[in-house]
């Protein structure tokens, strides 16, 4: 019995997984800290694996009584600067509100932002197995700008002589990582 304990609590910290809405509306919270290389969709665009983000996720009920997840990331990454391909250090900020409903909510707010309107806060379905690290990767993948580059003047790239590289960057990001 101790020993399925144990493991269970080694699961939890390697991929915490929370029922959404009961933890929203229980006001839970949870926080730690996650490996970029644990993090494959966020690790294609990198130009270094390494690094740590803090998280924290706290959930709740706004007055509408909606559930909502505020969900925070801190931390750095290193991107890839779209001009010159060396790496770009980027500090992840992120605080945002997700409210969470269910899908006949979510297909209604297709039609709502088909309109035109626009929601205030983004929303995610509701789960009952909700994968954290999972939904803090695409929060962050959103978050970051589509194509970085270096500040003019920092930046190693000669005007014009780059347009050939960045179409194979892909390869030479590959490159990279297997001779690192
Ligand atoms: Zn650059």
């Amino acid at each position: 019995m101790k020993r399925r304990k144990i493991y269970h609590a080694r699961l939890m910290y390697a991929r915490p997984f929370i029922d959404s809405l009961d933890f929203a509306r229980n006001g839970r919270k949870i926080s730690g800290e996650v490996r970029l290389a644990e993090l494959p969709r966020l690790l294609d665009i990198l130009e270094n694996p390494q690094g740590i983000l803090s998280y924290t996720v706290q959930g709740g009920v706004d007055k509408q009584g909606n559930s909502f997840l505020d969900v925070g990331v801190v931390g750095l990454c290193r991107l890839r600067c779209q001009r010159c391909l060396n790496g770009l250090d980027y500090p992840v900020r992120l605080d945002t509100r997700l409210l969470l409903r269910d899908q006949t909510g979510l297909d209604a707010l297709d039609d709502i932002v088909a309109g035109g309107e626009e929601e205030e806060f983004d929303s995610i379905l509701a789960d009952t197995h909700l994968n954290v690290l999972d939904m803090l990767e695409e929060e962050i993948l959103l978050s970051l700008p589509i194509a970085p580059k270096h500040e003019a003047g920092a930046c190693q790239a000669a005007d014009g002589k780059n347009a050939q590289r960045e179409e194979k960057s892909p390869f030479a990001v590959l490159a990279k990582l297997k001779s690192n």
